[in-house]
């Protein structure tokens, strides 16, 4: 291992790329990163954080008018988006400066700039070459703009937060987390925001309930949903942006948001260089280790595309240092992973959809809720909540929960440890609630909705 420079170098300072490098170098190994954009990666700059605070901002919109029957008599202030553009940028600044800190002081080299594989244990950052034991791919992914007439005019998630204009007429365009979560954005921000999804029903791998209810809840925030239409051409003029659909009709607005989906971000990598295999969909192939085809090379995170969420790559860049690094047996376990979409209100699910969970577990008990929130009783805010719990008939076991409401994200993540832990559905009924929440609902669901 010595005759390396390093006994890991990790490509990529990202989510997965610095948690696995900060437990290596916990264990003892001498670490190398490389990052060339910004510290932190995908969820800190361009991701998750940044989304969530934007998330914070639309919220105040409608909590403003809220206030009013609760006895606030104010008039709703005016947004200013460069406000919230600067002060997001200096909080990311802040948690960049962390992400430094956090390598560094672990003694883990930072190496500024674009690394290429040369070989199965070199990497080259600009001039330097760098030896290692070990290789670490952890590049993350990077947003996937199809190409048609116009789609030069098209921006992504990576722009949208720095806009230097607000775009007061927003068209979106898919139907995923990140094109839901930024018209839920724009929308509470004040745009006039079209969504546009190809298909029949947006949020496709999500329950199916919850899918035709997150539509319905969505509409009646004012965003202008449309499904089964597609953008043929988007041409600049004087009045902003005409982008021509599919069915004929055209739209007028300022930017056009492409959410169509990552691809693995493998470009300039040097893979041709050595024998690590990528799989039809562009991710690179890994066994349970998370190792290549090429035995001293290993990827986990959005790059291999398991999930591509923060605590996932999270987990994997663990279960990688854990393994190679402390001698520890250790394997990601990939079932009943919760997961958020922050669009308002929120949607929280963990488990098997009802169409899943009946095609792996046969016959179920399936309950239902769906109520007005408590504050909306007296806000006037035309909002419902859904809830859904789906059970496995034969050994009682709750298999799948999805809501959308107030504080879904939170709400889940409770749920989740309870279905992990095998939680059957006697041991909800048993559970005392928590009074008054939306969450106490979870636990007095009496009544089957559907049953098999
Ligand atoms: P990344 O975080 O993408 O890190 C990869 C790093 O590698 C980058 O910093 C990149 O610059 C660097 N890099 C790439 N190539 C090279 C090279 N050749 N040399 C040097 N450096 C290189 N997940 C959630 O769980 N919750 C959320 O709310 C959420 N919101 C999101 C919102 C948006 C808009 C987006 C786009 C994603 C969101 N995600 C969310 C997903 C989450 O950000 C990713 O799953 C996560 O960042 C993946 O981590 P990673 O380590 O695989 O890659
Ligand atoms: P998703 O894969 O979630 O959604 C992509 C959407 O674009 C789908 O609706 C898809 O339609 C549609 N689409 C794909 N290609 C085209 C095309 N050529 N033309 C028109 N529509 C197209 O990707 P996102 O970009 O939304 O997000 C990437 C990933 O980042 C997510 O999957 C998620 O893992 C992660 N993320 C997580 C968040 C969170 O945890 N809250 C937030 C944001 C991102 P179809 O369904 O028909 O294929």
């Amino acid at each position: 291992m010595q005759n390396h420079d390093y006994d890991l170098f990790v490509i990529g300072a990202g989510s997965g790329g610095v948690r696995a490098a900060r437990m290596a170098a916990g264990y003892g190994a001498r670490v190398g990163v490389a990052e060339d954009r910004y510290m932190g990666g995908t969820c800190v700059n361009v991701g998750c954080v940044p989304k969530k605070l934007y998330v914070y901002a639309a919220e105040f919109g409608k909590s403003f008018k809220d206030a009013r029957n609760f006895g606030w008599a104010s008039e709703t202030p005016g947004f200013d988006w460069a406000t919230l553009r600067d002060n997001k940028k200096a909080e990311i600044s802040r948690l960049n400066a962390i992400y430094d800190n956090l390598l560094t002081g672990v003694k883990v080299d930072v190496i500024k700039g674009r690394a290429r594989i040369i070989d199965a244990h070199t990497v080259t950052v600009g001039e330097q070459r760098y030896t290692a034991e070990k290789i670490l791919i952890a590049t993350g992914g990077w947003p996937h703009i199809p190409k048609f007439p116009g789609s030069e005019h098209a921006i992504s998630s990576n722009e949208v937060f720095d806009l230097e204009q607000f775009p007061g007429r927003l068209a979106i365009v898919g139907g995923g987390y990140i094109a839901v979560e930024f018209a839920g954005i724009f929308n509470g921000l004040g745009a006039r925001v079209s969504q546009l999804y190809r298909g029949p029903l947006f949020l496709r791998g999500f329950d199916a309930d919850l899918r035709a209810h997150a539509a319905q809840e969505i509409v009646k925030t004012g965003v202008d949903l449309r499904f089964e239409v597609d953008v043929q051409s988007i041409t600049a003029g004087p009045g902003g942006l005409r982008v021509l659909l599919t069915n004929g009709t055209a739209i007028e607005v300022d930017a056009v948001l492409y959410a169509t989906g990552r691809r693995a971000k493998l470009e300039g990598l040097g893979l041709e260089n050595v024998s690590v295999k990528i799989s039809d969909a562009g991710t690179i192939e890994v066994d349970d280790n998370y190792c290549t085809s090429e035995p001293s090379i290993f990827a986990l995170g959005d790059v291999v595309g398991r999930m591509e969420l923060t605590p996932v790559a999270l987990a994997e860049g663990m279960s990688f240092a854990r393994r190679q690094f402390g001698g520890l047996e250790n394997t990601v376990d990939y079932e009943f992973i919760p997961t958020a979409v922050f669009c308002q209100p929120n949607i929280g699910t963990v488990g098997f959809t009802e169409d899943e969970a009946r095609t792996r577990f046969g016959r179920l008990r399936v309950f239902k809720s769906t109520f007005r929130p408590m504050k909306h009783t007296i806000s006037g805010r035309d909002e419902r909540t859904f809830m859904k719990l789906i059970v496995d008939k034969a050994s009682d076991r709750v298999v799948g929960a999805h809501m959308m409401g107030p504080d879904a994200g939170e709400i889940m993540q409770g749920i989740a440890i309870a279905l992990r832990a095998g939680a059957t559905k006697a041991v909800f009924d048993s559970t005392i609630g928590i009074h008054p929440t939306a969450a106490e609902e979870f636990v007095t669901m009496r009544d089957v909705w559907r049953e098999d």
